[in-house]
C-alpha cells in the first residue's frame, strides 16, 4: 500500500462525508405545464423527487429560494442568493437556475469571493416533461461540486465551466466557453 492509495482514500472518506446544499430559484428546470392554458408555470420544485430516483445517498439539505424564470432575476435575487451562500453552513452548494442568465449570476457570485464550491445548473426542458436534461445535469453538478476545488462554475451538457468565461449560445442552446 503506497501514499496515493491512502490519498485516495482519504478522498473517499471526505466525499462519503460531504454535506450539500441545493439552492432552488427556479427555471425550466422546475417549470409545469397546464395542459387546459397551454402555459408554463411554478408550483413545487422536484428536486427532492430527481435525488430519489437517482438514488442519492449524499447528505443533501434542500431549500428554495425563489421560484422565477431567470429572465426576471434581478441584482437584489441575486444578493439574496449570496448571502444564504455565504451563511450556509455547507461549503459545497449546488444551485439550480434558469438557463438565460445563468452566467450573469455566476459571475455575481464569483465577484463575492465566497470561499466555496459552487456549481450552478439547470435545464432546457422541464424535468416534468420526461425528456428533459434536468436529472443528467443535476447529477453532473452532484459530481462536480463534490470534485472541483473552490470557485464558481457552470454544470451543463455534460461540462463544467469557470464562472467569467460562460455563456449561452442563444443560436445552438448550448453552454460554452467565451474564450
Ligand atoms: N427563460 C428561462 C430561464 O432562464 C429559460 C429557460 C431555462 O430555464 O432554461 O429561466
Amino acid at each position: 500500500m503506497n501514499e496515493t492509495y491512502f490519498c485516495i482514500c482519504r478522498l473517499k472518506l471526505q466525499i462519503n462525508k460531504m454535506n450539500i446544499l441545493i439552492l432552488v430559484t427556479g427555471g425550466t428546470f422546475d417549470k409545469e405545464y397546464n395542459e387546459l392554458s397551454g402555459e408554463l408555470f411554478f408550483k413545487d420544485t422536484h428536486v427532492s423527487e430527481m435525488l430519489k430516483l437517482g438514488r442519492n445517498l449524499v447528505t443533501i439539505e434542500t431549500h428554495t429560494l425563489m421560484m422565477i424564470d431567470s429572465l426576471n432575476m434581478t441584482d437584489e435575487h441575486r444578493k439574496l442568493v449570496s448571502d444564504y451562500c455565504r451563511n450556509a453552513e455547507q461549503d459545497h452548494i449546488i444551485i439550480t437556475h434558469g438557463t438565460d442568465t445563468m452566467s450573469e449570476t455566476a459571475d455575481f457570485l464569483a465577484t463575492a469571493k465566497l470561499n466555496k464550491t459552487i456549481v450552478l445548473t439547470g435545464a432546457m426542458v422541464p424535468y416534468k416533461f420526461g425528456s428533459s436534461d434536468g436529472l443528467f445535469n443535476l447529477g453532473s453538478a452532484m459530481a462536480f461540486v463534490q470534485t472541483l476545488p473552490k470557485g464558481v462554475y457552470i454544470a451543463m451538457n455534460g461540462k463544467y465551466f469557470n464562472a467569467g468565461n460562460v455563456r449561452k449560445n442563444k443560436i445552438s442552446g448550448v453552454f460554452e466557453e467565451i474564450n
